[in-house]
């Protein structure tokens, strides 16, 4: 710009305004650049604590190698996070009934899973889960032959899970529940819980309350990760 400061003739305008245009072009796509970029990372980081955080996925892990699980059930995918640890994990004959409402947000993960050499021990599912689970229970054949699963869904259906996942699940069969924590709000007095936080917190914490006073499981809640709770099938 200041090398055109001290221009003379007509030529020299234009090219000046063609440049001034240009940098004002350049600095829009800049700027455009850079809203997306910020409003894509946060689109992306919100929707990121949907994944299991880290050290659940490790005390997952570490439990599914304890229990060497070869039927189970995940509700709750979103990416395949949570999914693809327990595919890694299980014998290679085992096998997971993955359910989720949702097949594009799996999809995003589904090459990671590819790549793994674990795909063929997923079984996907696109549905709401409670009809899945009534569609297993329907064949007797599935009753009562599952070793595990794992529950991360909508919270206001953890116990309608729980009661179809006991008729799946063996005796002596687990199912984690993640989330029964939820930020720590099950234990904060409702006043301070954010508004969009109430309706699940009050899930968990009836969902919490509702395991503890279950007789047919033994029962761990565990403050990994927003809080497991691992139930064993008596
Ligand atoms: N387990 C996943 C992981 O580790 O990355 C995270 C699951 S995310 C917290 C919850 C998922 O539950 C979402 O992908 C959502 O689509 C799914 N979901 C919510 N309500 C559902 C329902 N009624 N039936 C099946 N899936 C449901
Ligand atoms: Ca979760």
């Amino acid at each position: 710009m200041e090398s055109k400061a001290n221009f003379t003739t007509s030529t020299d305008k234009c090219l000046l305004q063609s440049d001034e245009l240009y940098e004002a072009g350049t600095l829009l796509i800049i700027l455009l650049k850079k809203f997306i970029y910020v409003h894509v990372l946060e689109v992306l980081s919100e929707r990121a604590v949907m994944g299991t955080s880290p050290d659940a996925g490790q005390f997952m892990a570490l439990l599914l190698k304890l229990i060497n699980p070869k039927k189970t059930i995940e509700i709750g995918v979103f990416t395949g996070y949570s999914l693809l640890l327990t595919a890694l994990t299980i014998p290679d004959d085992g096998k997971i009934t993955a359910i989720d409402i949702n097949r594009s947000t799996y999809e995003i993960g589904l090459p990671i899973i590819e790549k793994s050499g674990v795909k063929h021990k997923i079984n996907f599912i696109e549905s709401e889960a409670l009809p899945v689970l009534d569609q297993l229970l329907k064949d007797p054949e599935n009753k009562e032959t599952f070793d595990f699963a794992f529950v991360d869904a909508d919270k206001i259906n953890y116990a309608n899970y729980h009661e179809k996942l006991l008729e799946l699940l063996k005796p002596g069969g687990v199912v984690v529940y993640d989330n029964t924590l939820w930020g720590g709000s099950v234990a904060m007095p409702e006043d301070s819980v954010p508004k969009f936080r109430l309706a699940s917190r009050d899930a968990a914490i009836e969902f919490n309350k509702y395991l503890g006073n279950d007789t047919r499981v033994q029962i761990s809640q565990v403050p990994v990760g927003d809080g497991v709770t691992v139930c064993r099938r008596l």
